[in-house]
């Protein structure tokens, strides 16, 4: 008999470091999901950034069944071909030759974060080991992740960190410029900032870390694992920035809800990793690679891109047809279907209010940051449930500010 749990069982159960929605979610189709009292809702939020083709979409769950029939996991001793079609996918359509899989974001930095000392260590200049980052930005909870992040808050309880760490603001050119030096070996940054409230770099600042990093021999690595997989209307958000990095890293929306990531870089950075400097058991497993082999070829198309930007721009009107109405926005940000709706500042602090309506009503939505509402949908999410999803973020507004 299958055991019956419920939402209390959490703070029972779980360590205490989320605090979840007060329902269970069981199962999902598109873009809508129920929970367990079969209350439907529409769902804008799409696992952070995850599930870019919604709930249960036929090519990842066929991607996934066929496979589970051939070949769940061999270990980094022998390699599969699902991993190596992946590898040809990824490495064709970006500027990468070589891909390292693991499962994770935080892996996917933790990984571009070594080889980029090891790159510095290999330069024979003494001391190319430090590591520029940006106030505010995200890239995972490991030690090492976690300290390149831009708020402290997450990494400060865990001291002593690793070494060699420098934050600057972010789209500041100036500062730049001038930290990043011979001693610099690496330069990580988001072309969007997600966790941080969907804030854009601007082309000028990738455009100076570019020049600098090749001044200096110092890695750039853009993390995409927000940004990437059409996210933006782009396959990665590079595309469109006119700077093309030396290491990317992605997972999120690489596996649409199977777990995997991957870092990306060419010849010259790869080079630098030898046999057993680093490794994951998981990473390139033949189920997760199938799945998100899948994805790609059906998210890599021009259509699906298109769709994304006309999306945007529907999720766009229809926010300030809101706002016109309740007057609470103070701009609407981001690309694609990356969206941050920023509150006006007399609503500071309040998006987790409005998300917590929202649920009421029946929307699942994101916060980025305590001022922002971010919604991060299905890549191919209907007309209709926009639709339906912005009437009910409407009556959440309506609740959040009575006229
Ligand atoms: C989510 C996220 C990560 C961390 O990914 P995990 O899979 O949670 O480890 C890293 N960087 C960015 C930009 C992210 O949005």
């Amino acid at each position: 008999m299958v055991q019956q749990v419920t939402r209390q069982d959490f703070n029972e159960l779980m360590v205490p470091i989320y605090a979840p929605a007060d329902f269970v979610l069981v199962r999902g189709e598109g873009s809508r999901i129920w929970d367990q009292d079969d209350k439907e809702y529409v769902d804008f939020a799409g696992g952070i950034a995850v599930n870019g083709l919604g709930h249960a979409h036929p090519v990842a769950l066929n991607a996934l069944t066929e496979q589970a029939q051939k070949l769940w996991h061999l270990g980094n001793g022998y390699t599969n071909e699902p991993v190596l079609r992946l590898a040809k996918q990824l490495v064709a359509h970006t500027f990468a030759d070589k891909v390292f899989f693991c499962n994770s974001g935080a892996e996917a930095n933790e990984a571009a974060l070594k080889l980029a000392r090891k790159v510095g260590l290999s330069s024979g200049k003494g001391h190319k080991s430090k590591i520029i980052a940006f106030k505010n930005a995200f890239h995972g909870r490991t030690l090492f992740t976690v300290t390149a992040g831009g708020q402290p808050k997450y990494s400060q309880d865990f001291a002593p960190l690793p070494q060699g760490i420098e934050h600057l603001a972010f789209n500041d050119v100036e500062a730049a410029r001038a930290a990043i030096d011979d001693e610099t070996c690496a330069v990580i940054v988001e072309p969007i900032q997600g966790e941080g409230g969907v804030i854009s770099a601007t082309p000028e600042f990738l455009q100076a870390l570019r020049e600098r990093c090749d001044e200096t021999g110092a890695v750039l690595i853009f993390d995409e694992v927000q940004t990437g997989i059409g996210r933006t209307g782009a396959l990665y958000a590079y595309m469109n920035t006119g700077v093309t990095p030396d290491i990317l890293t992605t997972a999120k929306a690489l596996g649409a809800g199977f777990p995997i990531g991957a870092m990306l870089t060419t010849n010259k950075f790869a080079q630098h990793f030898t046999v057993g400097d680093h490794g994951t058991t998981y990473g390139g497993n033949p189920l997760a690679t199938a799945v998100a082999g899948a994805v790609f070829e059906f998210i890599n198309r021009e259509e699906i891109f298109a769709g994304v930007k006309e999306r945007h721009q529907a999720f766009v009107d229809g926010l300030n047809q809101l706002n016109a109405e309740y007057h609470l926005f103070e701009e609407i940000r981001g690309e694609g279907l990356l969206l941050g709706i920023v509150l006006k500042p007399e609503y500071a602090g309040k998006a987790k209010d409005i998300v917590q309506f929202a649920s009421e009503e029946g929307l699942l939505a994101l916060v980025a940051g305590p001022d922002v509402v971010r919604f991060t949908p299905s890549l191919i999410i209907p007309q209709q449930d926009i639709s339906e999803g912005l009437t009910r973020f409407g009556r959440a507004l309506a609740r959040f500010s009575p006229k």
